[in-house]
């Protein structure tokens, strides 16, 4: 029986071992096997509402395990360190536990086919400081530091009388969705936090400054889109620096080119992406300059034709010379583009191409406002909508992973429940 390994349980590797398991785990066709470091799934454009409480993870996150018995594939927590490529084996990183001391030792799973679906990780681009001062949204981990030292400093506010007239300076290099989104979200959940017994801390208490080394925020989003959200963010309050671009970070402080100093209690680095080092050049495959695997427009990586790559840490050329962007609609079609040619590939059928097609570009500025723009390839994203519609096309996208990975019902009811704890719950995670 073939041995189908997918590395990262992500927007687009979760999507496509629950189709693998579907098609082929259920029937015994394949031995489908899941490799994450972590045990559960979060679907990453939320992680900003993890770091203000917006969402609870306990409540949205999925269980590798409990997914992987329901869907006929096989799960194997581990960090992927190396692949043998002439053994035909990955390799995973010995195990330690909170103190450091090893428990399991580096283990190898042997596989006929590989998918590399691990995702990236924020570029620091090697500014000095950045990584010990700087929090970035990598992962649920980073998101709940972020979350822990922005309580912290309210309950400093809170308590203490000599404390009562500081503000909460929170800076976040890189306008892109991530920041612009984290900007508003802040802002939101102060309001909320004041009615849950912070009642000490107001919007005027929180100093956001958003900074932006390019002309505009979201540079890689229509011009239209990028206007509409900064003129939001100044009605919310939020302190937008274009043209600044980040030299060096120091404790609380974020040093500019132009020599300039901007304060702050919390730090976030949300500049550009990157595939993590131990990528480059893994196994002897491809890589490109941020560490991607250059892959065929069919997925498969240039140099191993048993190996695909999917997500973010794919560089895939369009017709057009184009590359597919590092985005969760990418990651969603790429799985399903990677699922159609395993099967073509077991079944000696020729490959299709992937073609990225590109629905739009929507950012949520929390209860504020929605912009963006919708099918981008069909008119180059000139359909600019804003406000309840563009609300609910944002949610959509986050419906359709759900469906990949749940099923039309299971969805129904995970929404139906999400609106029982919406009355249940308060509207923040508070602890
Ligand atoms: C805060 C934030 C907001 C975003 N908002 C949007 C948005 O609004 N719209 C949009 O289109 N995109 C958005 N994105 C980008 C989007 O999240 C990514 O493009 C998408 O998640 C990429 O999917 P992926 O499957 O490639 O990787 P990921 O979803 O990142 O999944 C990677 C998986 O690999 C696992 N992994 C990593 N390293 C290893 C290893 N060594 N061994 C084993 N497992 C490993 C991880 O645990 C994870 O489960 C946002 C990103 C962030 C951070």
């Amino acid at each position: 029986m073939k041995r189908i390994i997918v590395v990262g349980g992500g927007a687009g590797g979760l999507e496509l071992v629950t189709k693998l398991g579907k098609k082929l785990g259920r029937k015994g066709k394949a031995h489908i096997t899941l490799v994450d470091r972590d045990t559960t799934h979060l679907w990453k454009p939320l992680l900003h509402e993890i770091a203000v409480g917006a969402m609870d993870e306990g409540v949205d996150a999925v269980s590798f395990r409990a997914h992987a018995y329901g869907n006929h594939f096989y799960f194997r927590v581990g960090s992927l360190i190396d692949i043998d490529r002439e053994a035909k084996q990955i390799v995973l990183a010995p195990m330690k536990d909170e103190d450091g001391n090893e428990f399991l030792p580096s283990t190898r799973l042997d596989y006929d086919i590989l998918v590399v679906a691990l995702g990236s990780i924020s570029n620091d681009f090697n500014t000095p400081g950045v990584k010990q001062h700087c929090i970035c949204l990598d992962s649920p981990a980073q998101a709940h530091r972020f979350r822990n030292r922005m309580l912290q400093r309210f309950l400093r506010i809170q308590r203490l009388s000599e404390a009562r007239d500081d503000d909460v300076h929170i800076a976040i290099v890189g306008a892109g969705a991530t920041g612009v989104e984290l900007s508003a979200e802040l802002h939101h959940a102060m309001a909320e936090f004041h009615n849950y017994g912070f009642d000490a801390l107001n919007n005027e208490h929180l100093k956001v400054t958003l900074v932006e080394a390019g002309e505009r925020i979201l540079p890689a989003l229509p011009e239209r889109i990028s206007k509409a959200a900064h003129k939001e963010l100044n009605k919310i309050g939020v302190n937008v620096l274009t043209k600044t671009a980040i030299t060096s970070a120091e404790q609380g402080v974020l040093n500019t080119k132009d020599g300039q100093q901007i304060r702050a209690d919390l730090m976030v680095w949300a500049a550009g992406v990157k595939v993590a080092d131990f990528m480059k050049d893994i196994g002897g495959l491809e890589t490109n300059r941020i560490n991607q695997l250059v892959v065929h427009d069919t997925l498969v990586t240039t140099r191993d034709p048993a190996i695909f790559a999917i997500g973010d840490c794919a560089e895939c050329t369009q017709p057009d010379g184009s590359r597919v962007p590092p985005r969760a609609q990418s990651a969603h079609q790429m799985a399903t583009c990677c699922y159609k040619n395993i099967l073509a590939l077991l079944n000696n059928k020729p490959m299709r191409s992937y073609r990225y097609r590109d629905h739009g570009s929507l950012v949520s500025l929390a209860k504020y406002s929605t912009v963006g723009s919708l099918m981008g390839n069909l008119n180059r994203g000139s359909l600019f909508v804003e406000g309840h519609l563009a609300r609910l096309v944002y949610i959509s996208l986050y419906r359709l992973h759900q469906i990949a990975i749940h099923g039309v019902i299971k969805t129904g009811l995970i929404m139906f429940s999400g609106r029982i704890n919406r009355w249940l719950r308060p509207r923040l995670k508070l602890h």
